[in-house]
């Protein structure tokens, strides 16, 4: 058993799409082994974020983040990280596969409505980061 690190970005909250996303994560066969809908501290921005730092659009990016409540969520299923980002689509909704949660509820590369670990030592940092009790 693998698990992964998401989050139910703010425009998705916002529009009022968790839920459909949650059934979505649920209908996939995930565990989820934690939830919480929080909002988003400078520090775990910073943390999350940290490799983005020097591109373009990382101001704007954490300010999105920061500015309204998300879901954060620990999800445990066999190649959790592969299947969680297979579920999600690609980052640029234009380009994700149809069925999948960006292609259904991404409005665009920034307000692309989910986030995922890319790998398995992402996923312990990020789960880290936001789950320290697990
Ligand atoms: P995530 O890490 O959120 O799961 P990802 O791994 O598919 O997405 P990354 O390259 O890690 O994509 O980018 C992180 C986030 O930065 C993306 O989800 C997207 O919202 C934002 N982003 C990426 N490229 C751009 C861009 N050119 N302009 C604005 N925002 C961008
Ligand atoms: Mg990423």
């Amino acid at each position: 058993m693998e698990r992964t690190f998401a989050i139910i970005k703010p425009d998705a909250v916002a529009a009022k799409n968790a839920g459909k996303i949650i059934d979505m994560i649920e209908a996939a066969g995930f565990n989820i082994v934690g939830m919480h809908k929080i909002n988003m501290s400078q520090e775990q921005a910073n943390e999350l974020y940290k490799e983005h730092s020097a591109r373009s659009f990382f101001g704007e990016m954490v300010a999105a983040m920061m500015a309204s409540p998300i879901i954060i969520l620990a999800l445990e299923k066999e190649n959790a990280v592969l299947a969680w980002r297979d579920l999600m689509g690609a980052t640029n909704p234009k380009d994700a596969a149809a069925g999948t949660v960006r292609a259904l509820y991404g409005a665009n590369i920034g307000a692309n409505a989910a986030h995922g670990s890319d790998s398995l030592a992402s996923a312990a940092r990020e789960l880290a980061i936001f789950f320290p009790a697990l």
